[in-house]
């Protein structure tokens, strides 16, 4: 009798599913360590900078972000019919659905990670996408990484990482990352739109990028991808024991 009831506690423990959060700037290594996490665990990823990216998309193909600024008037009009979602493909791949379309290639463009970084700045924006992203986390076993899921969207995340790694390295990955894709970027135009990016994450009014009390900073400036996901698998461990 006794042994039972201790092996279902064990059970549980084994089993409970906790929702992990991954902040940290630009180009951090943050969907990388949160894909390969969730692989894992057997649970879902969620990333919300393609969240961000498809909104963008949206507003650049509408003509309502231009060079000159963004059209907020038609952009909050707009927020209403936005249906983004994630779906995986044949070989378990995520991809980023914007009303129905697969358009995980186009949001990774400089193009559209620069609107991304601007339509964030919008609070209509963000409290629409917010929305969504707490509804997929709802039942828990998710990892989701961005900007504000630990302090904004899932304050409550048992298990917070705050990612961070010099703006050269950072821009490096991605230039190397654009590279493999058969891209021909100017490092000096990735370093340029990481450290943009960093100013305006920081600065803006609504969430701003800061590190949660109660996260945990990992600078893995010089840490391969193996090395991280052990990191934060012995992490998990902690929190779940
Ligand atoms: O993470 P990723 O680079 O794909 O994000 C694109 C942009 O979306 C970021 O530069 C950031 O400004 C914004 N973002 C955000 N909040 C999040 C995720 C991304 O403001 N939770």
């Amino acid at each position: 009798m006794q042994f039972g009831c201790e092996s279902q506690t064990d059970k549980s423990v084994n089993v409970k599913k906790i929702n992990i959060a991954i902040d940290g700037f630009s180009s951090c290594g943050k969907s990388t360590m949160a894909k390969g996490l969730a692989k894992k665990l057997g649970y879902t990823y969620i990333d919300t900078g393609a969240m961000y990216r498809a909104a963008a998309l949206h507003a650049i193909r509408n003509g309502w972000m231009t060079g000159e600024g963004m059209e907020e008037e038609a952009i909050r009009e707009s927020m209403g019919q936005l249906d983004i979602s994630f779906r995986k493909d044949g070989k378990s791949n995520q991809n980023t659905y914007l009303n129905g379309e697969n358009v995980e290639n186009e949001i990774r463009s400089l193009e559209v990670a620069d609107g991304a970084s601007r339509i964030s700045t919008l609070p209509f924006v963000r409290t629409t996408l917010v929305r969504l992203q707490q509804k997929m986390a709802e039942k828990g076993g998710v990892v989701m990484d961005g900007r504000d899921i630990g302090t904004v969207v899932m304050p409550d995340a048992e298990l917070k990482i705050f990612l961070t790694a010099s703006p050269e390295v950072r821009a490096n990955r991605r230039f190397k990352e654009m590279q493999e894709k058969g891209e021909n970027p100017k490092f000096e135009e990735v370093l340029h739109n990481v450290i943009e990016r960093d100013q305006r994450d920081t600065t803006r009014e609504v969430s701003p990028l800061r590190k949660a009390m109660d996260a945990i900073e990992l600078d893995n400036s010089h840490m391969g991808i193996e090395e991280q996901l052990d990191w934060v698998l012995k992490q998990v461990k902690r929190v779940k024991s």
